[in-house]
């Protein structure tokens, strides 16, 4: 049989670091990473046969849960007809007008293959709309790895120029201002946009204080740069409007991932007709993807939107707020320094004093302990992200029953710490 232990060895002798994204290769917390072997609604077993609960969901992305029957069901129909056609199909104009239907601020979308790639695109829509270059982000909020979203976190307006990873060249993020979160940035006219994860999810769980995004929404209105919404984990997560719904700010771009794609590639961007109407080949800003709109990601996708009826997001959220109110209790009870942040359906987990509102509130968090916390999870059979500053993924799957195991693990985990 093979073990976990073994196929890391392998794998970092073909893959570096042996994983295919750094936060699994479980360096933030010590230890090797469990190789998933197959998964089913809110578990995912290892190679070795362990089950775990699974709180990873993806990052989030298989909402559902895993192998959801009616997704399982639209990629296998899908695929017994072909998997891509460099033509347009029927699927990606229903997923397209899904997105549009449920989010106001979306007239048209442009379907991609990441999250990274839709933040990307939407960037250099805001430029070429606006004709300016400047951008701004928040320290602390992730937008993907293109080079110009890789400045540093780091507090304090004007941090011009910092890169955050070597191989980004000072040039590319020269125009790229991070700012703190949660203070309104003061902007000029040479600023084409700014773009925000409405609520910040990495970094922990990060709310967004009262009237914030409304006054970045008024900042921007103020010297004509577009608002851009990072919706790729709120989106569909937050309420079956995202955030741009659950706050009632309507942002100029929104960009989408994970969820939208059941678990297959996808990313996708929009926004008014207006700003939209930039994009090749309608206007002058070029865009392309051979896989963009592919039937696996879009039936799949689509399946998935499906399931997310207006409904279900009060289920979401009592199973958030269970997890929540039941993990807060547990580090209380044995007396560990925690706040555990939760915004509707999304939850975190700060090892500090009190909820962070920024990034460098965040950073506070207290690393070693989590790391004993995570793995002790593990060993009882809870899957947290092997990371910090991730959050919880609770999803349609994790049923009272599967929280209630989470927090008795939690129980039983701190007691021992
Ligand atoms: C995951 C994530 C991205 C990047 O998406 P990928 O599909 O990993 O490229 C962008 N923004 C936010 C807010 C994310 O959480």
């Amino acid at each position: 049989m093979p073990n976990n232990a073994d196929l890391f060895d392998r794998a970092r002798e073909r893959i570096p670091g042996g994983v295919n994204s750094p936060v699994r290769a479980f360096g933030a917390v010590g230890g090797s990473p469990y190789f998933v072997e197959r998964a089913n609604g809110a578990h995912v077993w290892d190679v070795e046969g362990k089950q775990y609960i699974d709180l990873v969901q993806s990052y989030g992305a298989v909402i559902a849960g895993h192998a959801h029957p009616s997704i399982v069901e639209a990629i296998t129909t899908a695929a017994s007809k072909g998997t891509s056609y460099g033509a347009p199909t029927p699927g990606e104009v229903t997923l397209a007008e899904a997105i549009c239907d449920r989010i106001e601020a979306v007239d048209r979308v442009r379907l991609v293959n990441s999250g990274t790639e839709a933040t990307m695109s939407a960037i250099r829509l805001a430029r070429g709309h606006t004709g300016r270059d400047r951008i701004l982000k928040f320290a602390g909020n992730y937008h993907g790895h293109a080079d110009m979203l890789l400045a540093a976190g780091g507090s304090g307006m004007a941090t011009f120029g910092l890169s955050g990873s070597a191989g980004v060249p000072a040039a590319a993020v020269a125009d790229t201002v991070v700012a703190p979160y949660n203070v309104v940035p003061e902007l000029d006219d040479s600023y084409a946009c700014v773009i925000i994860e409405p609520v910040a999810a990495n970094m922990g769980l990060v709310a967004p204080g009262i009237g914030f995004l409304e006054a970045v929404r008024s900042e921007c209105d103020r010297v004509g740069a577009l608002l851009i919404f990072d919706e790729v984990i709120t989106g569909f997560r937050l309420s079956h409007a995202g955030a741009a719904g659950h706050f009632g700010v309507r942002p100029d771009l929104l960009c989408f991932g994970k969820i939208i794609g059941g678990g297959l590639p996808i990313g996708a961007f929009g926004g008014s007709s207006e700003v939209m109407g930039s994009l090749a080949p309608d206007g002058p800003v070029y865009q392309a993807g051979t896989l963009s709109g592919n039937p696996l990601a879009t039936a799949a996708g689509m399946a998935a939107l499906d399931l997310l009826t207006p409904e279900v997001y009060g289920q979401l959220e009592a199973t958030a707020a269970r997890l929540a109110d039941g993990l807060q209790s547990a580090f209380d009870a044995a007396g560990v320094e925690a706040v555990i942040p939760r915004v509707g359906t999304l939850v975190g987990v700060f090892l500090g004093r009190s909820t962070p509102g920024n990034y460098d509130e965040a950073r506070t968090t207290d690393e070693v302990t989590y790391a004993s916390f995570f793995h002790g999870m593990l060993d009882r059979g809870v899957a947290l992200a092997p990371g910090a500053y991730e959050i919880l993924f609770p999803g349609l799957a994790h049923t009272h029953a599967i929280v209630g195991q989470v927090i008795a693990a939690a129980t039983d985990t701190l007691a021992d710490l």
